[in-house]
């Protein structure tokens, strides 16, 4: 539903991306079937070097992001948080683009494993003020008792669920499949693939070069 006095509709869809998969591609085709929004704009998370809690680098993940929605004409892919200070949370780059386009009704979309977490995220209240979500169920976080849950730590949270069959997918699992030498087939589109492979090959090669 476009807010009044907006001129488009955009979602948000914030996340690590560390390989995009078919659960991430279901949840922003169903959400911008389901709300009538113009577009869907993927933003990377940017995690700062010294955290070090992210396998793959920034640039290659904003690569397989766009080369997952390549297809897609509604779907963005912004690289916003690489110039945000450091560390760049959600409430900033929510803010930062509320900013940049005041006539854009945003909404948030998440998984409800995050909307279980949302209230240690940083100044999340603000975050709640700031923007509604569309939740993605995920496997042990049913929507309505995960919502009120987290509505009693945030009263201004505003959420509505998305009606999507569960995904069990996550990248976790695929990271740990890759490295069991198990197939990621269906599971991530082989042109994405084709990126993370090039990036893994690249690095043997740099460990290859650093033992001679
Ligand atoms: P990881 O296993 O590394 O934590 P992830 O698969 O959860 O990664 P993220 O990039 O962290 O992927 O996810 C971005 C957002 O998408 C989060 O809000 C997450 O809850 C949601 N999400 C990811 N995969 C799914 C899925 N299969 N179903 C519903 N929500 C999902």
């Amino acid at each position: 539903m476009l807010q009044k006095d907006c001129q488009s509709h955009v979602i948000l869809f914030g996340g690590t991306f560390d390989p995009p998969h078919v659960g991430h591609l279901s949840m922003a085709t169903l959400a911008l079937e389901q709300s009538g929004a113009d577009e869907v704009w993927f933003v990377p998370a940017w995690v700062p070097p010294h955290k070090d809690s992210t396998a793959v680098d920034y640039d290659v993940r904003v690569n397989m992001v766009k080369t997952l929605v390549a297809d897609n004409e509604n779907f963005v892919v912004s690289s916003v948080e690489r110039d945000l200070p450091e560390p760049s949370y959600t409430v900033d780059t929510v803010q930062t683009f509320q900013h940049k386009k005041p006539n854009t009704y945003f909404e948030f979309l998440i998984g409800s494993d995050s909307l279980a977490a949302l209230s240690t995220w940083e100044r999340a209240a603000q975050l709640t003020q700031a923007i509604d979500f569309l939740v993605a169920v995920r496997q042990g976080f049913p929507f309505h008792e995960t919502y009120a849950a987290a509505r009693r730590e945030l009263p201004h949270l505003r959420a509505r669920a998305l009606e999507m069959p569960i995904l069990d997918v996550s990248s976790t699992w695929l990271r740990d499949r890759t490295e069991q030498g198990l197939s990621l087939c269906g599971l991530v589109p082989e042109r994405v693939l084709e990126v993370w492979r090039r990036t893994q090959l690249s690095r043997k090669g740099e460990t290859a070069g650093d033992d001679t």
